[in-house]
Order: C-alpha cells, then structure tokens, then sequence
C-alpha cells in the first residue's frame, strides 16, 4: 500500500485504532461516523474524510465494519513505522511540544499526561490528554517506545521510575536535572536555559570581533 495520507490524518489514526480495537474486543461489529465523533470528541465530516483514506466508506444506516477497519489500520500504522511517544506535563513548554509536528521526522505523540485534573479529557492537536494514573495502564496497552518529560523538575525522578518501571527505552529530558535509569534506558538532555546561556557567553566572549558574524 502506497497511498499518501496528509499528516493531520496520519495522526487521528492511533485514536481510531484504540477506539476500534476497544469496540471490537466489546464484541461489537460496526460504527457510524457520528459515534465516532462522540466518542473521539472529532468532527464526523473529518472522520469519514479520515476514513476514506483507507478506502473505507461508511454505508449509510450500517457505518463502518469495525474488524475492516483495524485490518486496515494496522497496515497503515506499520507501514509507516512512526514511532510512538508519549509526552508528560502538558504545561507551557509540553503544550508547545503537542503543537510540534514530529511526523515529518516519523515520530508521533500518541498521548500526553498530567497530574492537573482540568487538563485531563482535553486535546492538543488531536493529541488526547490523560491522566497521570492511566501511564502504566496506557505504556502496557500501547508500548510508547520514547517519552518526553516536561513536568517542573521536583517530579521529574519519579515520574521517570514509573517510565522505567512501565518499560519506556528513550526519555528526552526537558527538565534541568540529571536523571538515573539503568543503562538500557536512554536519556536526551534538553536544558534551553543553558543552550540559551551558552549562546549569550560565546557571543559575548567574541564580542569584539562583532556579532554579525
Ligand atoms: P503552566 O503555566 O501550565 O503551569 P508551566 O510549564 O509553567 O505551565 P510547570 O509547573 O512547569 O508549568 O508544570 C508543567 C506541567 O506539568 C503542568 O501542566 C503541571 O500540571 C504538570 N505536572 C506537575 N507535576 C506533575 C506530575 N507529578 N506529573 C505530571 N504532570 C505534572
């Protein structure tokens, strides 16, 4: 399967997976495009654009075969092998990591967290958010394989032990504190204020020689 499918729907596809997957282990065989939307918080008329994608039209009065559709799905999502991430703290700087699109470099955040029960229910970018409680039911469901931390630094430690703990192999470190993790876990440290820092040094260090250069 070759067919091109524009990145904002190459993003919902995860979401429809995880719901279609939740409705057929319910045992049940078909859904319309206004269920989905209810249930996914997504307008109908962009799932059924969405959808056809897939070569999937929904019959009027039937919807959509739900076992079809996971068929198709699955395809679409190994084919492209996109990894999937996860991001916790949706704050300033998480919000704007939602908003990024990964997609062009074939990663996807499939899911973000947050201790703020107001956050909770919301998405960002199609990106749904949960709550911190569901991580380790969600890691063992989806098998995220990176996560990206950006909750202020005095949780950061613990937050990672349950990544840890949850079998996360890659954490790319926004918070300014250094992390333990056993050597199979991978770290990515991210401080902007030293990358900021670091800049005004050299560029003041060589300030005589002028700053256009
Ligand atoms: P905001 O203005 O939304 O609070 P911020 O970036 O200034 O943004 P921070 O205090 O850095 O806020 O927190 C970032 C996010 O991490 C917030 O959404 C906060 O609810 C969340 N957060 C705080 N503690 C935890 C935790 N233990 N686990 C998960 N998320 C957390």
């Amino acid at each position: 399967m070759d067919t091109i499918i524009p990145k904002v729907t190459a993003k919902r596809l995860p979401l429809y997976y995880r719901y279609l997957e939740k409705l057929a282990s319910a045992g049940i065989p078909r859904v319309s495009s206004k269920e989905l939307s209810r249930s996914l918080n997504i307008d109908p008329a962009t799932i059924r654009r969405d959808l056809s994608y897939l070569g999937a039209l929904g019959r009027k009065g039937y919807g959509y075969d739900v076992e079809y559709l996971i068929q198709f799905l699955k395809q679409f999502l190994k084919q492209d092998e996109v990894t999937h991430c996860i991001l916790i703290g949706v704050g300033n700087l998480g919000t704007a990591l939602l908003q990024y699109d990964f997609l062009k470099n074939n990663a996807m955040l499939i899911a973000a967290f947050d201790i703020d029960p107001k956050k909770k229910g919301k998405t960002i970018n199609s990106i749904p958010i949960y709550s911190l409680r569901s991580l380790e039911k969600f890691m063992a469901e989806e098998e995220p394989l990176v996560a990206i931390l950006t909750v202020p630094v005095q949780a950061a430690q613990d937050i990672t032990d349950r990544l840890v703990n949850a079998g996360i192999k890659g954490i790319l470190n926004f918070t300014p504190t250094t992390l333990q993790v056993p050597d199979e876990v991978k770290i990515h440290y991210i401080d902007l204020s030293v990358e900021l820092q670091s800049l005004i040094y050299f560029l003041k260090k060589s300030e005589p020689v002028g700053l256009n250069e």
